[in-house]
Order: C-alpha cells, then sequence, then structure tokens
C-alpha cells in the first residue's frame, strides 16, 4: 500500500499477446490506477495507450450484472426479449437444451467456443468439460481466427508448436523484417524494443512488408507495399536467391533439414458448392513428401527477380535489399509476423516459407536469428494451445486423433477407456455453418465476440445463431453484438475480478490474484463452466458401456466426476490468499467451491506435461506457486529454470551439448521440414464490378471488437468509429475527397462509412482499408469466408468490393 491508500500488486495485461505486466492499483475494492511494471522484463515499466487504460474497462456502464434469457409469458421463447433470471433458472434451461440435444443427435450437437483472453485453467475446464465430460470435440477459441495457421506451419515444420525464439531476440538481431505485422500498432510495447535497436545499433535495417502502407513504414530502410497474396511468390523467390547465390548454410541444410514438397490439389476452405471453391480435391490434408535438396531448389528456381517483381508489383532493387539481408551469413535475421500472414487462404504455406528461408540460411534457434509468430490474443499460446482448446486437441500438444493421447488424457482425466470421442470436433467455421444447417443446436460462447469476428456474417453467423432450432448461451460482461444475438446471457467477471494466467506469444506463464469483486452475480468463466457441470448426471450424457467401466460414476454429476474428483481439489482454501508482504486476496471460485480452484485445475494440468509418462516432451512448467513469485517464466521450465531458445544446446533443456549442438526434437529424426508451397492465387480478387482489395484489421486504440475498449471515454474519442482507409487517386476517380460518405459494399454485404484519405494508414491504389472494431460498422458482413484448408484459418485481408458515394 502507498502512501495514498492504494493497494499496488501485478497482474499480465487483459490485451494483447504481448503481455506486459502491468501494476494494478487497488483501493476501496475498486481497480483505480495502474501503471507499467518496471520490474517486468517484456515492458520494463512501460504500457501502450490501452494497457495504460485498463483501470477503465471494468466499468462500462452497461456491465451485465444478472444472467438474462429470452421470455415469453413466463418461459423461454426464442422470439422473447430479455428478463432477468437466477443462475439457477438460467443454467436449467440452459441444460435442458443441451440433454435434448445430446439425446436426439448425440455429442457433436453440442459445442463451445472460447478465446485465448481465458485464463489457462478457464480453458483447461472447458476442455475438460466439453472433450472429457461431454464427450464433443466442438471446441474452438477465437484463436482459430488468429494464429491456427502458425500452429498447423509449426507442427509441420517442427512437430511441435510455438516460437522457438523470445522476445530477447530484439536486442540480438541486426535486421528484422516485418511480415503482415503492423506491431507499431499491434505489439506497441514490442516496436518500442525493436525500435530503440534500430536506432542505437550501427547497421541495423528494418524491412517492412505489407499490402498498404502502415506506421511501421516510418520507421522502415526497406517499406514494400506488395499485392495482396503474393508474400507466397516473395518468400520463394528469397529462398531461390539464397540458393542461387549458393549462401545457404550447408551445413546445418545436411545435417537438420528435410526437403519436402507439399500437397497442392486443396481448395480455399468455402462451402464445397460454392462457386469459388475450385480445388477441393484434398480438402485439408496437406500432406507433404520428401523430395531432396536438388528437388526443392528446382522447384523453386521459377521465383527468380524478374517473375516475381511483376507478380508482386514491388521493385526489383527492394526484393534484392530484403533477399540480401537474409542471405548475409553476417547478419542476425528476426522475421515476426501476425495475421498478414496467418489470415490468409495459405496461411500454413506462408508460415512454412519463411521457416524455408530460416532453415536454408541455419538463421533459427539462437539470440537474434528466428522466425517468430506474434500472437493477437493475450493467452493465444497459454489458453488457446497450451491447454487444449482446439478442436483436434487435447492439452500439451496431444491431439483427438491419436489413440495413445486420448489414453493418457482419460487416464490424467480418471475417465473410462474410450471416453474421448476419435474424431475431431467443429473448428470455428464449420460450428456456424453446422449451426446453420441445423446439426449443431447447443452453442455456448465465452470470452468472446464471434458473431462480430466472424467472416461472412449474414450468410453464415447470424442465420445459425437465429435459428429456431438452436440454443445460444453468451458469456459476456457486456452486451455485446453476439450477446444481443444469444438467447441466454451469462454475465462475466473480467480480468483483475479473478485470479488468473496467461501465457504470451514467447512461452511466458504469467499469474496474476484476483484484485476485486466482480460487480452484481458476475462470474468467471471457470465458475460458469465447473457450475453448468453440476446440472447433469453421467447417465444423462454417457453410454450405459461406459459408465459400466467405472461403475462408481453412477448417479455422480460430471461436476463430481470432472472437478470434486480428489485430485482438481486436492488443494485446500484457507479463506484468503495471501502474498508474500502479507497482503490479504479474495477468490471467489475458491470460497464457492471449498476448495484453491485455480491451483487444482493447474496442477492436474501440470501432469500433462510433468508426469513420468507423457506421450511429448518438451512443455514443462513450473508448480503453481512458483508463478506468483514472479513475472513470468517461458516454458520448458526443468528445475524452476525458463528457457529462452528452444532446440539449441545451452540454452534447452531437452538438447544436450553447447550451442553448437541443435536438434528439432519436436520430430522423431531430430530434422526440421523445409517443405516447398507455391504462389497460388486468392479466393476472390477484384474485377469490374468489384473493383477493389478490400482488407480489414485492428486500430492501436481498439481492442478487437471494442467491447471493452469502446467504453473506455478516452479511447473511444481517439477513435470513435471504423473508416475506409483510401488512396487519395481512388477517392478522386470516384468524386470522394476526405470525409466522404460511402458505401462499401462485396457480394456479401455493405456498410455505410466516411472516406479517410491522410491517416495513419496508406493504401495503395486499388485497395481499401477497414478495421473491424466498431459495433455499428460491421465489416464482417462484408468479409469471405474462405479459409486455408489445413489450418481452417478464414483469410480477413483479402476479398473484392466497390466503394460508392452513399
Ligand atoms: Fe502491452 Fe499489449 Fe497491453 Fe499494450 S495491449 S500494454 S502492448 S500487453
Amino acid at each position: 500500500e502507498d502512501d495514498t491508500g492504494i493497494r499496488w500488486d501485478k497482474t499480465a495485461c487483459r490485451f494483447c499477446g504481448t503481455g506486459c505486466s502491468v501494476l494494478v492499483g487497488v483501493k476501496d475494492g475498486r481497480v483505480v490506477a495502474t501503471q507499467g511494471d518496471p520490474d517486468a522484463p517484456v515492458n520494463r515499466g512501460l504500457n501502450c495507450i490501452k494497457g495504460y487504460f485498463l483501470t477503465k474497462i471494468m466499468y462500462g456502464q452497461d456491465r451485465l450484472t444478472k444472467p438474462l434469457l429470452r421470455k415469453k409469458n413466463g418461459a423461454f421463447a426464442k422470439d422473447g426479449d430479455f428478463e432477468e433470471v437466477s443462475w439457477d433458472e438460467a443454467f436449467t434451461v440452459m441444460a435442458d437444451k443441451w440433454k435434448a440435444a445430446l439425446k436426439a443427435k448425440g455429442p457433436t450437437s453440442v459445442g463451445m467456443f472460447g478465446s485465448g483472453q481465458w485464463t489457462l485453467w478457464e480453458g483447461y475446464a472447458a476442455s475438460k468439460l466439453i472433450k472429457g465430460g461431454f464427450r464433443s470435440n466442438n471446441l474452438d477459441p477465437n484463436a482459430r481466427h488468429c494464429m491456427a495457421s502458425a500452429v498447423g506451419a509449426f507442427m509441420r515444420a517442427f512437430g511441435i508448436d510455438e516460437p522457438m525464439g523470445c522476445y530477447d531476440d530484439l536486442e540480438h538481431a541486426d535486421a528484422f523484417v516485418l511480415w503482415g505485422a503492423n506491431m507499431a500498432e499491434m505489439h506497441p510495447i514490442l516496436w518500442s524494443r525493436l525500435t530503440n535497436t534500430r536506432l542505437t545499433k550501427p547497421g541495423c535495417e528494418v524491412h517492412v512488408l505489407s499490402t498498404f502502407e502502415n506506421r511501421c513504414f516510418e520507421l522502415a530502410d526497406n517499406g514494400i507495399v506488395f499485392v495482396p497474396q503474393t508474400d507466397l511468390a516473395i518468400t520463394n523467390y528469397i529462398a531461390n536467391y539464397i540458393i542461387q547465390n549458393e549462401a545457404y548454410n550447408k551445413d546445418f541444410v545436411e545435417n537438420h533439414v528435410n526437403f519436402n514438397k507439399t500437397a497442392t490439389d486443396i481448395g480455399y476452405g468455402l462451402r464445397p458448392e460454392h462457386p469459388l471453391e475450385q480445388k477441393a480435391a484434398n480438402p485439408g490434408k496437406g500432406k507433404f513428401e520428401k523430395v531432396g535438396f536438388e528437388e526443392f531448389a528446382r522447384l523453386v528456381e521459377p521465383y527468380t527477380l524478374d517473375y516475381t517483381a511483376e507478380l508482386s508489383g514491388v521493385p526489383k532493387d527492394q526484393l534484392e535489399k530484403l533477399a540480401r539481408a537474409y542471405a548475409d551469413p553476417k547478419k542476425k535475421v528476426s522475421s515476426y509476423w501476425t495475421m498478414g500472414f496467418n489470415q490468409h487462404s495459405r496461411g500454413v504455406w506462408v508460415n512454412g516459407n519463411v521457416y524455408n528461408i530460416h532453415l536454408l540460411m541455419g538463421k533459427i534457434s539462437e539470440p537474434g536469428n528466428g522466425p517468430f509468430s506474434l500472437t493477437g490474443q493475450p493467452s493465444a499460446c497459454g489458453t488457446a494451445r497450451e491447454v487444449g482448446t482446439f478442436a483436434h486437441r487435447l492439452p500439451a500438444d496431444l491431439v483427438v486423433g491419436k489413440d495413445a493421447h486420448r489414453a493418457f488424457a482419460e487416464k490424467t482425466w480418471k475417465l473410462p477407456e474410450g471416453t474421448i470421442n476419435p474424431e475431431v470436433g467443429f473448428h470455428a467455421v464449420l460450428m456456424h455453418r453446422k449451426m446453420k444447417d441445423g446439426e449443431l443446436n447447443c452453442y455456448w460462447q465465452q470470452c468472446n465476440n464471434n458473431m462480430q469476428a466472424a467472416a461472412n456474417m449474414n450468410d453464415e453467423s447470424y442465420p445459425g445463431w437465429r435459428n429456431p432450432d438452436n440454443f445460444v448461451t453468451v458469456s459476456d460482461p457486456y452486451p455485446t453484438v453476439s450477446a444481443m444475438a444469444a438467447d441466454l446471457i451469462l454475465p462475466t467477471a473480467m480480468w483483475a475480478e479473478k485470479e488468473g494466467a496467461y501465457g504470451n506469444a514467447e512461452r511466458r506463464t504469467q499469474f496474476w490474484r484476483q484484485q476485486v469483486k466482480a460487480p452484481g452475480e458476475s462470474r468467471s468463466d471457470a465458475w460458469q463452466t465447473m457450475e453448468f457441470a453440476k446440472y447433469f448426471t453421467v447417465e444423462e450424457v454417457w453410454p450405459e458401456e461406459l459408465i459400466a467401466k467405472m461403475p462408481e460414476y453412477r448417479g455422480k454429476t460430471l461436476y463430481d466426476v470432472l472437478f470434486a474428483n480428489g485430485q482438481v481439489d486436492k488443494f485446500p482454501y484457507e479463506g484468503k490468499i495471501v502474498d508474500d508482504r502479507g497482503n490479504e486476496y479474495a477468490n471467489d471460485e475458491s470460497e464457492y467451491f471449498g476448495y484453491y480452484v485455480q491451483k487444482g485445475l493447474f496442477e492436474e494440468y501440470r501432469l500433462f506435461n510433468s508426469a513420468a509418462d507423457i506421450p511429448k516432451k518438451g512443455h514443462e512448467m513450473a508448480e503453481f506457486d512458483a508463478y506468483h513469485k514472479n513475472r513470468g517464466l517461458r516454458w520448458p521450465v526443468i528445475n524452476g529454470k525458463e528457457t529462452l531458445w528452444r532446440f539449441r544446446g545451452g540454452y534447452d533443456p531437452h538438447v544436450e551439448g553447447d550451442e553448437t549442438v541443435v536438434r528439432f526434437y519436436g520430430n522423431a529424426d531430430g530434422r526440421a521440414n523445409v517443405i516447398f508451397a507455391p504462389y497460388e492465387p486468392p479466393a476472390e480478387s477484384p474485377d469490374d464490378e468489384f473493383d477493389l482489395w478490400l482488407c480489414t484489421g485492428r486500430v492501436l486504440e481498439h481492442w478487437h471488437s471494442g467491447s471493452m475498449t469502446r467504453r473506455v471515454p478516452e479511447l473511444y474519442r481517439a477513435v470513435p468509429d471504423a473508416v475506409v482507409y483510401m488512396n487519395p487517386k481512388d477517392a478522386r476517380k470516384r468524386r470522394l475527397r476526405d470525409g466522404s460518405k460511402v458505401t462499401v459494399s462485396t457480394r456479401r454485404g455493405e456498410l455505410v462509412t466516411r472516406v479517410e484519405t491522410r491517416g495513419r494508414n496508406r493504401p495503395p491504389e486499388g485497395l481499401v482499408f477497414v478495421p473491424w472494431f466498431d459495433a455499428s460498422r460491421l465489416v464482417n458482413k462484408l468479409t469471405l469466408d474462405a479459409t486455408d484448408p489445413l489450418s481452417k484459418e478464414t483469410d480477413y485481408k483479402k476479398c473484392a468490393c466497390k466503394v460508392e458515394k452513399a
């Protein structure tokens, strides 16, 4: 407590994947101040503008405090109006719907959509309830819209997920390459570290690639604007340049790399009947086969300077400058990317193409050298990826499709053999399609705003949510676009109103304590998930043959089996949490359930990465209590020591030897996969009628759909509306000027906004950019739901639109 009576404690920022540590100040039961944490290794006392206004995100005037159910004449009605109900009534109605769907159509009729904004234990509890309890794998996080392509490429190349490097690379590198990452606005604290290196290290270079000029171009030594989708060609050109100039690292390639080519007969992930779906012969398999170095060299050979410059629209000298940076053996190069690569109809390919470049040069897994996929969400890594909330995954990189992995999860969760469904569940886009088709009838969204976030909402999302056969529940602190489209809204505790943990983009796991009480009857997502499990007996959910394998579970609820199982509930709760300084904190979930809930869930999750017989090594975590004493640790953590660079001796405890030893141990042969993937055209391109590219994205001041940041007056006033950023020449051609009111339309929908020709984003002729944070201008009515068939991630970065005076 300081001399103003404010008690300070550490938390992790609620917003982006940077994972800044924030000091939170509490007085009289209210968060009254925040500041950048000076002891934080990530942000070193800084926050960005969103972080500085964290204080206000919990205190919007329309904060929800009671469950709301659509009712008519005293009973639930899909076309009724929202009325306040008790938690018991809310869960009773919801459970009746779920039971009816399960009885009629089985486990695939129910599903949940979560988030990389969930705390680790919220995601873990959801994974356990949906996969272990309801035996449905229809669980997916919004990370599917964010970094699923990165996951796919990591698994293909390295056999294990998440970046091998860490943020320390920002000080070690001699050259930075940003591929479709507007770091200045989306990861501002990392951008400040990068800027510091660029301005203080002699010879340091910054290369920025994007389909339009953004704020990063202000620092760029080589600012490259390319035609959408041609990043596939540019990456192959660099690989070709490296080989043609014999610059590749022969020793590294010989000892650590396999060369492959990918299957190319894949579609665009649209519904098969969609006219744009042309190549669905191999929908989503994406197999690759070994080809050898010579064949790989032959495959990239067509990507000459002339061909690539012509296709991409990038001047030759700029392409060569970029290739030279990678090919210079003395230059340490760090590559960063986010949504420009991931939200791509060939996202896995283009991620992999950058790995190809780093692997050819051996510039990987060492200080300053490495490819680094930046994540959007604060816990896209920790929650979405690590605790198993993807439709195909179980905790710690295990997958539902492998017998041994399911068996290990069932044993760890103390469930009968055969409980977990071996079929991959519906991914995010497929869930909406199945809801529209009436096959997925009960859908629970937590910590998310998917009605605003999902592409092509007029055709694919909204019809499913309002399908009379379906019952949709949304847990949220605010009445978002999603909440207002639901049948039941559950009020949710947020950020410092609960004890939490996030895992950031550099594998750093950070904890915080509950600082204040949530308003009214709001409850955390973990509480909601666990409490809902009490409304089902195993007999109502499991077939008799499964129960017969564990007869002691007869008559028990899913809560008893999954959470009060002697494992999750084994850590006593003393009525308060006390820190090293003697400060006391509440813990509402533990108070309610009678044991230290977060510790129990985390320690059970830790069995997936630390039990003696784990199927996959490399994800080790420290014990629960360790994380409350530090600003996070980067896994693998062994004997309390974190890992900065994976796959290299001297840094990674799984690799014996000194820093000259490299072993990509995620793959059985210890080698990484270079996989050739060609340029292919996008799903939709401008034509005579829809003559512009439409690209969507974010702005610095708002977090994703704006449900929190638009309730902060200062952030709202800073950027109140989503505008259409347009090149002045394109505006003039249409007799428009800065500020003109226009209709932006595609084949799927339209919105009205105003033109911005002089703002922070400066598109080239032929392309416009519209941010998606604005609930009153829903740009996802316009976007195309083409998805990468390998990662199932939607391409929000390119479709065809037109702009006309409104
Ligand atoms: Fe740091 Fe991101 Fe939070 Fe900004 S939004 S303070 S960069 S974690």
